[in-house]
């Protein structure tokens, strides 16, 4: 049923003002900036919540952050909205590329909170939020059985919405669109495929060759007031402007971009392994300065910020794993990090440290694992995932088909549940589709480097330390779109072609092959 008929849409059109379509896209607007600034408090207050605030002001702090979601889902959801969206949606002609992906957006939430009728979303609010808990205790005492019932209902739920909000081909369709609009199981099926066949022989073939990489030197102690100092230092160096944005500390690292001129993120300090912090700062920089590198100009609404999850992840890889984790990098600011440890490196040389910190080991956990095999186990999941929205698996199967799927793509079988399927959060949370997003930001980071690796030297600016060049180049081809173009159209203004796993596999087919001499 329609929202609205032409004739009230009529009304509604000409009854304001003498210009009806700029009164209307004003009004719209205002919408927008009431949900930027309710967005705005609730970040604060989130990164106050992650970055120190006293534990003890938890309580007054959920309250005032659940309001905010009450007045920002009352604005989103109310029938004014509806109202807007549709006579937009009529005049859709006299809208320019901005007010169109402003548009797309904001039915993309609209949609996505109102075609879920509101009792059964408050009762999978309130079972995700117990079921959070429960999977914290099944993982700790590895009792898959005790988290079972929960993640079976949690299923239903995901099944029932996919069926309310609608799809096309597949119900896993609606959940994958949400983070990576566009995206389809039909082209994540290729997608893997070719993953899976260039991928699980590089690492067999690495294992059976046994050559050990030495690595003792980086469980040093590396002092975390030093660490600190040089995530500063090299945050600095790769572009991110420290006058418009800051770095804190907390458990989980994670970038939170308020405003291209607020761009916040966090890294974590471990003494005996700096490696954590290291590539933590790297990733979350590259996060950081995708969003400080949005034209300012789109910053109405929510435009000024990534696109999708697997293109803000295929900047944050590109920072950590393709520049600061490679030999030209390395090559030419060793002497840098040695002046920051001196004790810690006086005897490692520039290319021990750097076969160091590319070692590949096969590891159970995800957030452990290294850049060889890291989609792997993003892999499994998309599989599961998959299966459980078209029924082919049932949750009683997990435990076993995930150890199987293990053995098959990593040759390693967990222990245990607590480090096999009950491993990470996410489906406690009822987060279903995010998983593969990780994987596409890596395909994608390989891609966006062949092509920079036409038009510039991105070896001698690496060696160089010239981070300006390269963040020119990524800003002029993603970064200053923000969300205005779609994954697939920055991709083809980037690189030539939409995505095309080829390149990430002889990335990392190229890589280890000579880290491990194959
Ligand atoms: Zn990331």
């Amino acid at each position: 049923m329609a929202l609205y008929d032409e004739s009230d849409v009529k009304t509604f059109l000409y009854g304001k003002g003498e210009d009806p379509m700029q009164q209307l896209w004003n009004d719209f607007e205002s919408r927008l900036k009431k949900l930027k600034t309710i967005r705005y408090a609730s970040s604060i207050m989130e990164w106050d919540a992650q970055t120190g605030a006293p534990k003890s002001g938890m309580e007054p702090r959920a309250e005032a952050l659940g309001y905010m979601s009450e007045l920002y889902y009352g604005i989103m959801a109310a029938k004014e909205s509806g109202e807007q969206l549709a006579a937009l949606e009529l005049k859709k002609d006299q809208l320019n590329e901005l007010q169109l992906a402003m548009l797309k957006k904001f039915k993309r939430e609209y949609d996505s909170v109102t075609k879920i009728p509101e009792n059964e979303y408050i009762e999978f609010t309130m079972l995700v939020s117990k079921a959070s808990n429960v999977w914290e205790d099944a993982k700790k005492d590895s009792d898959f059985a005790l988290f079972a019932p929960y993640l079976e209902q949690i299923v239903d739920f995901i099944r029932k919405f996919a069926d309310y909000r609608g799809y096309t081909d597949h119900p896993y369709n609606t959940f994958l669109d949400d983070y990576e609009p566009g995206m389809t199981v039909a082209k994540l099926d290729v997608f893997f495929d070719q993953l899976r066949k260039g991928i699980v022989p590089l690492v067999k073939a690495i294992s059976e060759k046994g050559n050990a990489i030495r690595t003792d030197f980086l469980q040093r102690e590396f002092p975390i007031e030093q660490q600190k100092a040089y995530s500063k230092y090299l945050l600095d160096h790769m572009g991110f402007n420290l006058e418009k944005g800051m770095i804190a500390e907390s458990v989980h690292p994670f970038m939170m971009g308020i405003d291209p001129d607020d761009i916040r993120l966090t890294s974590r300090y471990y003494i005996d392994n700096v490696v954590s912090s290291l590539f933590s700062t790297a990733h979350e920089g590259g996060h950081a300065i995708y969003e400080q590198n949005c034209d300012k100009a789109i910053t109405g609404f929510y435009m000024a910020e990534g696109v999708s999850s697997g293109i803000h992840e295929s900047q944050s890889r590109l920072y950590e794993n393709s520049f600061i984790r490679s030999r030209s990098f390395w090559e030419g600011h060793y002497d840098v990090f040695r002046t920051f440890f001196p004790e810690q490196t006086a005897d490692v040389t520039f290319d021990e440290f750097f076969r160091a910190v590319n070692a590949s080991s096969r590891t159970l956990i995800r957030i452990e694992s290294d850049e060889l095999t890291y989609s792997l186990h993003i892999m499994l999941r998309y599989e599961i995932e998959k299966g459980l929205m078209e029924k082919t698996i049932k949750v009683s199967d997990l435990p076993e088909l995930w150890n199987r799927k293990m053995e098959e793509y990593l040759g390693i079988t967990p222990p245990n549940d607590g480090v096999g399927v009950l491993q990470d959060t996410h489906w406690s949370c009822g987060l279903f589709g995010y998983f593969p997003t990780y994987a596409l930001g890596n395909a994608y980071a390989a891609q966006v480097l062949q092509a920079m690796n036409k038009d510039l030297d991105v070896e001698g600016a690496l060696k160089k330390g010239d981070f300006n060049s390269l963040k020119g180049w990524l800003g002029e081809r993603i970064h200053k779109y923000g969300s205005v173009k779609t994954p697939d159209e920055l991709m083809v203004i980037a690189t030539g072609e939409t995505l095309n796993p080829d390149y990430y596999v002889k990335y990392l087919q190229d890589k280890f092959t000579a880290l491990y001499d194959l």
